[in-house]
């Protein structure tokens, strides 16, 4: 089992204590942890300047009968879903596919929490970029943390979850598209929705030379300076626009991307 000094040591030796950080964690990778994922997250708040995470809440969303088109989805399928949609509200639980550790900033009491009804995020310490998310700029908390020399740790995940990778895209001039997500008394409609993720660790090799990694436990922990990712990223989609799409036939996004 993990301590509270076994994980303390191995987060110290990324030397990102001045650092502010986007962190996306599993914290099954790290097999059993004591305290488990309030531990993690003391640890976190311990070994960097400041923490924000995604917050997400796909349960929000519904698609409509219509849309604007070339919007990688197909219109009117999910209608059973959309009578289940629930109406965002700042307590509203992250999405369970994001794992634990988000859920836990979340409900800590010096957390902040953004309001949009999809791709909310959550911080510590990071109130100023947290404020810059708006309806059109959901990943503006990103490029806020970019300005400040912010990091991507990336606690025993790899770059299938790393949402930086999609700030860049957006800067690289890829395809955003519509959503739609349920609040209280409306459906908002939420511009600058990203692509999938799925063919991200196609990047691996093209930033191993800034690439900080640690091994704690039974996993791995990565941390990626944002500056120089979301340059590589932005770099390789204008060479080759198809970069980092994934190569599944049924994948609605990246055959609408690829497509242009
Ligand atoms: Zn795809």
């Amino acid at each position: 089992m993990l301590s509270y000094s076994d994980l303390k040591l191995g987060l110290t030796k990324l030397g990102l204590t001045d650092r502010k950080v986007i962190a996306h964690a599993s914290l099954k990778a790290f097999g059993q942890i004591e305290g488990g994922a309030e531990t993690m997250l003391r640890i976190l708040l311990a070994s960097v300047r400041g923490v924000i995470m995604p917050t997400f809440t796909y349960k929000t969303m519904v698609t409509p009968q219509v849309g604007p088109p070339n919007n990688g989805i197909t219109y009117g399928r999910d209608q059973d879903l959309n009578k289940m949609a629930e109406p965002f509200h700042a307590d509203m639980p992250v999405d369970p596919t994001m794992g634990i550790l988000p859920e836990i900033l979340r409900k800590h009491p010096l957390a902040k929490r953004s309001f949009h009804p999809i791709q909310s995020f959550a911080g510590i310490n990071a109130d100023e970029t947290i404020n810059l998310q708006t309806i059109y700029n959901p990943l503006a908390p990103i490029g806020a943390l970019a300005e400040q020399d912010g990091w991507v740790l990336l606690l025993g995940v790899d770059h299938t979850v790393n949402t930086s990778i999609h700030y860049a895209e957006k800067l690289a001039g890829r395809r955003q598209f519509v959503r739609w997500g349920l609040t209280m008394d409306r459906v908002v409609e939420c511009p600058g929705f990203p692509g999938d993720s799925s063919g991200f660790n196609e990047i691996v090799p093209e930033i191993e030379k800034f690439v900080r990694r640690v091994r704690i436990g039974e996993a791995v922990v990565q941390a990626v300076p944002l500056k120089p990712l979301i340059e590589t990223v932005t770099a390789i989609i204008k060479e080759y626009p198809p970069a980092l799409l994934c190569q599944r036939e049924d994948c609605e996004r990246c055959r609408e991307i690829r497509t242009r």
